[in-house]
Parts: structure tokens; C-alpha cells; sequence
């Protein structure tokens, strides 16, 4: 896809306001900017909304897109056959059913069969899927009605609109999921503000994002595989995103860096069982904590989880 130097807009920082922008990397023909001010990292100037809207088409679903490594059309069919070759894996679901067991200052006032979960960008719906089993009341917002169409084959409710087009109650959702969602946002801080009114005083919001601090950043500069500058327009650390959740009103926020990469290489090779060993196990359980600490250390991602 070429784009026109009308294609672009110059945008202020979302975090802070200020226009006072650093080049830090170079991609694609664009750059990666770190507000002076608060330290917030993106996309400067970027596509305009209408524009980026073309890059989520068909091929965008299949892997083919800007982002080749997702291919959720694929995670639908392997899902059907129960295979388990997700792009997007399991271990997603994982931690959002460890995070709701962790004993919290308040804990989420879940029902006992899970509660009213919203995925924002549910892309085909395989995590729904997943929710569903789990026992959760679940409904999706896709923009891609392409995407949308496979969440509604499903049977689950699904609407193709924008956050800021989406009109539901407030205090209405125990769960608000968002995986590898709020990057794509153009404007998170109002994106945050709205999910924040939409969850139960209790609910919890779930996140899934790029690590700016991680160490492949550091060494591989704009090789980082995370910096897609067409449709990745904001690059959290974990600093930035608890400010951003403060400032939108969300009081219990716990951001961690735990991945997936080892854990799924310890699984492949029969070292570790899938979840997490039995209590009894130690020796097990020893070597799944230490590997659970190492991926804190070296994941490229960040995991969020707040509570309103
Ligand atoms: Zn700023």
C-alpha cells in the first residue's frame, strides 16, 4: 500500500497534551516520537483514521496485512478442529482466569458462572469462544465486519462499530478484555475514560500490549518486531500505562511483563505439562515459577489488568 503525504496527520501527545515530540526511530517511511514531557512514545505524524481503516481488511485477517505474525482467519479453523496451533494462544485466557483468582483489595463482583465479558477488537472471536466455555456471558466490537462475521457463525453478539461509536450503559460489563488492542487506538486516553464508565464500580479491564522497556527494543532499535508504525500508534512502558490508567480513573492497576515464549518452548519439548503444576508437585512447580520469572524478564509484552 503507498500512501499520499495527505494520508498523514501530526498529532499532540494523547498522555499529556504537549507538541513537544523527540525522534527516536525511524520505520516504513515513518517516525517513532517520546513526548519530552512525559516520556510517552508514538507514532508521529501517522496515518490519518480513514486511511488506517483500509490496512484491517481481508488480507489483515489472514496474516497477510501490515502484521504478519496473526493470523486469526486461521485460529477460527484451527478452533472448529481442536487443533491447538492459535496465533493467538490460550495462555491469554490463562492469565485473566490466574489474575481474577489473585486476592485483590476488592475482588471483581463475578458470579460464579464468570460474568458479562466485552471484547474490544475480538478480531474472529476465538478468545470469545474460549471466554464461553469458561463460563462467562461474553460479547465482542469489531470494526472489521469482515472479522465480525466469524464471531456472529459463533452465536455471539458482536457489533462492528468504534469504541467512541458504541453506545452501552454504564457500569454494564464485570470484564473488559483488550488484547493487542490499544495500540491501534488513535486516542486511548478517551478510549480508557469510556470503558472505564462502561465497567461495574468493581469490574476489571484486561490488557494486552507491546513492552516498550523490554530488552529487544533496547537491542534491536526500529528492528523491533513490535514497531509496525502503520497501524501501532502507541508504545506503552510500564510507567506510561499506569499513568494512563490513573488519569482515566482506574484505581487498582497491577502491569507485569509476563510471556509466553519459554513456557510454550518448555511445553513443546515435554518439560512442562500445559497450566500450572499441582501444589503437591514441587520440583515442578519450582521450574515453573523460576521459567514464569525469566519470561517477565525478557517478554516484549505487558499484561494489564485494573480495576475500576
Ligand atoms: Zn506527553
Amino acid at each position: 500500500m503507498t500512501f499520499l503525504p495527505t494520508d498523514f496527520e501530526s498529532v499532540p501527545c494523547d498522555l499529556c497534551g504537549a507538541d513537544a515530540p523527540n525522534v527516536r526511530y525511524r520505520k516504513n517511511g515513518f517516525t517513532i516520537v517520546e513526548c519530552s514531557r512525559c516520556g510517552m512514545v508514538y507514532t508521529n505524524p501517522r496515518l490519518k483514521s480513514e486511511k488506517i481503516g483500509e490496512l484491517y481488511d481481508a488480507d489483515y485477517f489472514k496474516g497477510h496485512g501490515f502484521d504478519k505474525s496473526i493470523d486469526y482467519v486461521g485460529d477460527v479453523d484451527s478452533y472448529g478442529k481442536e487443533k491447538s496451533n492459535y496465533t493467538l494462544n490460550d495462555w491469554d485466557l490463562d492469565t485473566i482466569a490466574s489474575m481474577l483468582r489473585t486476592p485483590l483489595p476488592q475482588p471483581p463482583p463475578l458470579g460464579r458462572g464468570g460474568g458479562a465479558l466485552l471484547e474490544i477488537g475480538c478480531g474472529t472471536g476465538v478468545f470469545l469462544a474460549k471466554a464461553r466455555e469458561h463460563g462467562f456471558e461474553c460479547a465482542g466490537l469489531e470494526l472489521s465486519s469482515y472479522a465480525a462475521e466469524f464471531v456472529r457463525k459463533m452465536g455471539i453478539p458482536v457489533e462492528t462499530k468504534a469504541i467512541e461509536e458504541a453506545n452501552f450503559p454504564e457500569n454494564s460489563w464485570d470484564v473488559i478484555v483488550m488484547r493487542e488492542v490499544i495500540e491501534h487506538l488513535p486516542h486511548p486516553m478517551e478510549s480508557l475514560r469510556t470503558i472505564h464508565k462502561w465497567l461495574k464500580p468493581g469490574g476489571v479491564l484486561f490488557m494486552a500490549t507491546g513492552n516498550y522497556d523490554c530488552p529487544e527494543r533496547k537491542l534491536r532499535g526500529s528492528d523491533w518486531f513490535y514497531f509496525m508504525p502503520e497501524g501501532h500508534l502507541y508504545y506503552f512502558s510500564n510507567r506510561t500505562m499506569a499513568k494512563y490508567l490513573r488519569k482515566a480513573g482506574f484505581r487498582t492497576i497491577r502491569v507485569t511483563n509476563q510471556g509466553d515464549l519459554l513456557m510454550e518452548m518448555l511445553r513443546k519439548y515435554g518439560v512442562l505439562e500445559s497450566g500450572e503444576p499441582s501444589p503437591g508437585n514441587i520440583l515442578k512447580r519450582m521450574v515453573f515459577q523460576l521459567v514464569r520469572d525469566v519470561n517477565h524478564f525478557i517478554s516484549s509484552g505487558m499484561r494489564v489488568y485494573a480495576v475500576k
